[in-house]
């Protein structure tokens, strides 16, 4: 932090506190972990300075022999950890892997005379009206998600996102009383929309997917089936999800990220059978330009942790905290989605407590515990201040948390929101952002949470 303070000090000083507010607050957002410090250490070299476009052994530009040592150990990792035939380690994040597995699936997947003729003659010879075929053709495909308020991605289909505008897209939910995915409903709507692509995976399903059915669905009307694991690759790595739980053996590709529950460094990846990973080993000048060289060096030695025995520990313990959490919420009175979780994530419905999502989220802030609002099925209170919070085990789980710490993080949860009350508008209307705290309770929770 000196060499960093030498030139801004700013950056050293907000970085200082960066620290310390991690290691004072109970993180508990689903999405995030502690990386190790050989990732963090591997990020921070002079693979940053350097430019590899194209693939192992096929570059753009020269000297990239150590670059390829590194992308072919990463890949290897990726292959071994994943039981995949093919991965790509090159994408920056989740979303740049969504990217890469969706262009590779229209490039294997479409038949068009012009993508033929771009395969064989190159980008050279593509006159503007083989071009504008080529926009046509790949424009005009369908893509059925799950939706963003029943868990899925916005890059699964959702409206506003590139993802719902490149393809004609519908989306398939949860049921809205159970929350649980009715594969039955999955299948008519497949049947129905008869995608180029279904797509599986989640941010906010507190529960495992069997994806055994998926691809049954995906065979019956001749979809790709597309897997973002982004948010449980931690639990597939560490062998807590097998067989049709497991969706590398199930699906054409998988994508996931690195820095989830599988504890790497901010980035992604793309797993593909052999029959898809010609099109994905195009990512590069398909979708990416230059690899971060760093950030792959960081994956190749985060999958080198995964593959140890200790990681199966470790993701077999996120998953045991996720039902300790469960039961300490349950056996307190609160409403869950789905009333349990079987994976890393519990999605506490709040409505019981009289507040939104927002409301209790800054709420829980203020007491020092991390989390993020999250809509539940058919949220009356929509996408923005929404009826639910979404935990998630990953992080505290690394910091060593186990059965006891976190039924007393419910408990320390529950009294928060208990003695939270719903605030009024400037103007004395109901608010669904504004709160109160009675005075003294923030720093009551922040002390027991650092005894923990
Ligand atoms: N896919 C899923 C299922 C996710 O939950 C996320 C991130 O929250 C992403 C993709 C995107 O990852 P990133 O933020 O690295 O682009």
């Amino acid at each position: 932090l000196e060499v960093i303070a030498s030139v801004e000090p700013r950056i050293a000083e907000a970085t200082r506190k960066e620290l310390a507010d991690q290691r004072s607050s109970l993180k508990l957002i689903a999405s995030e972990n502690y990386a190790s410090p050989a990732v963090l250490l591997t990020m921070g070299t002079w693979f940053s300075d350097k430019y590899a476009e194209g693939t192992v052994g096929h570059r753009f530009y020269a000297g990239c022999q150590n670059v390829d040592t590194v992308e072919t150990i990463a890949a290897e990792h990726a292959r071994e950890l994943f039981g995949a035939e093919y991965a790509y380690v090159q994408p920056h994040s989740g979303i740049d892997a969504n990217l890469v597995a969706f262009w590779s699936i229209l490039a294997h997947r479409v038949e068009s005379p012009a993508l033929e003729k771009l395969g064989a003659r190159g980008v050279n010879e593509l006159t503007d009206v083989d071009w504008e075929t080529l926009r046509h053709e790949l424009g005009n495909q369908r893509l059925l998600g799950m939706s963003l308020d029943a868990g899925g991605h916005l890059t699964h289909g959702f409206r506003p996102n590139i993802s719902g505008k490149m393809f004609h897209q519908q989306q398939y939910g949860t049921d809205p009383v159970t929350g649980l995915l009715d594969y039955d409903v999955v299948a008519a709507k497949a049947r129905e929309f008869k995608p180029l692509i279904l797509v599986a995976g989640y941010s906010a399903y507190p529960r495992r997917v069997d994806f055994a059915k998926m691809r049954e669905i995906a065979d019956e009307v001749g979809a790709t089936l597309m897997v973002d694991m982004a948010h449980f690759a931690g639990l597939v790595a560490g062998k807590v999800f097998t067989g049709d739980e497991d969706p590398v053996p199930h699906a054409h590709v998988v994508t996931s990220t690195t820095h989830k529950s599988l504890r790497g460094p901010r980035g992604g990846i793309v797993l593909a059978t052999e029959e898809y990973a010609p099109s994905v080993d195009r990512g590069c000048p398909m979708v990416l330009g230059g690899p971060l060289s760093h950030v792959m060096a960081a994956k190749a030695v985060a999958f080198a942790e995964a593959r140890q025995d200790s990681f199966k520990t470790y993701a077999q313990q996120v998953a045991d905290n996720a039902k300790s959490l469960a039961e300490g919420f349950m056996k307190r009175g609160a409403k869950l989605v789905t009333d349990g979780t079987d994976n890393h994530i519990v999605l506490v419905d709040v409505s019981g407590f009289g507040l939104t999502g927002r409301q209790a989220e800054s709420a829980l802030l203020d007491a020092g515990i991390v989390t993020n609002r999250n809509s539940v099925p058919a949220d009356p209170n929509g996408a923005w201040y929404t009826s639910g919070v979404r935990l998630g085990t990953p992080a505290l789980t690394t910091r060593g948390f186990g059965h006891d710490e976190f039924d007393n993080v419910a408990e320390l949860i529950v009294h928060v929101l208990q003695n939270a009350e719903a605030g009024t508008t400037k103007a004395g209307g109901p608010s669904k952002a504004s709160y109160l705290l009675p005075d003294g309770l923030a720093d009551k929770v922040k002390a027991a949470s650092a005894e923990m």
